[in-house]
């Protein structure tokens, strides 16, 4: 191995995963194999049904795989009993999701400080803050701390839930059609701080079914019937805040755009 970049986070071989028993079985993965390195910044494409989600809940670490083997920074995931899983996961794991999951009575500060709570090392009430703080900073919103959700915007209530995810300095992050409840502009915005973020040498992995949003990722996985079919590098790999520029010149503060129309 030469440099830290080299180095494999996630390693998939001949992952499968399926639903229910007897006669309404669904194989939702059928031999997926991936390998994802420190520093990457992987979309995950596919049709609906393809098995987007089912693949970053085993990379999450919230479901267990089923045959095949998954070593998350050399660990095998599959022989982890459930209570060390969630202990793995809630050291290297941030998880992001379409809908944000914030809990409506708490503060975004509160929101942020909560997967400490269940951090396996016990942190001092004070830590707590101070890094809920410094992770609400990163996204933007050191100014908002005392908000609750609905007195955020869409795209402010992701970036809670991005602090959230970044607060207990995780390997990787795993967001799941991150940007699928929010408008072109947030959508830009968001883009670009996950590639800020990947920029400092997070290796972030999303699910989108929008190409526009593919783009600004430096590899594209596409899933078919629970397997990979296509993976190769994004050549012309864009800056989702020079996107974002171009798209304030063309559009006015203030107007509306109605969200593309997707395609599946
Ligand atoms: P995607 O995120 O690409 O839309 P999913 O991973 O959610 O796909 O689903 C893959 C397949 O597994 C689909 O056929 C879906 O209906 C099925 N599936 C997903 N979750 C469950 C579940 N909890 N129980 C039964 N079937 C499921
Ligand atoms: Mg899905």
């Amino acid at each position: 191995m030469t440099e830290r970049t080299e180095e494999a986070v996630v390693v998939l071989e001949g992952v499968h995963k399926t639903y229910g028993t007897g006669g309404s079985q669904v194989a939702a993965l059928r031999g997926v194999d991936l390998t994802i390195r420190r520093g990457e910044m992987v979309a995950v494409m596919g049709p609906s049904g393809s098995g987007k989600s089912t693949l970053m809940n085993i990379l999450g670490c919230l479901d267990r795989p089923g045959p095949g083997r998954y070593l998350l920074d050399g660990v095998d995931v599959g022989r982890l009993s459930r209570d060390k899983r969630a202990d793995l996961r809630n050291r290297k794991l941030g998880f992001i999701f379409q809908d944000f999951h914030l809990l409506s009575r708490t503060s975004a500060l509160e929101n942020v400080e909560m997967p400490m709570l269940y951090h396996p090392e016990r942190i001092s009430g004070r830590e707590l803050r101070r890094r809920a703080e410094e992770a609400l900073e990163r996204v933007g919103l050191a100014d908002r701390a005392g908000h609750h959700p609905n007195q955020l915007s869409g795209g402010q209530q992701q970036r809670v839930a991005i602090a959230r995810a970044l607060v207990n300095r995780p390997t990787f992050l795993l967001a799941d059609e991150p940007t699928g409840n929010l408008d072109t502009r947030t959508s830009l915005d968001i883009m670009s701080l996950f590639q800020e973020l990947n920029a400092g040498g997070l290796t972030v992995i999303l699910v989108t079914h929008e190409p526009e949003m593919s783009r600004f990722c430096s590899r594209v996985v596409v899933l078919r019937d629970g397997l990979v079919e296509r993976d190769e590098p994004m050549d012309s790999r864009q800056s989702a805040r020079g996107l974002r520029e171009a798209f304030d010149r063309e559009h006015p503060a203030g107007e509306i755009q109605p969200r593309p129309v997707e395609a599946s």
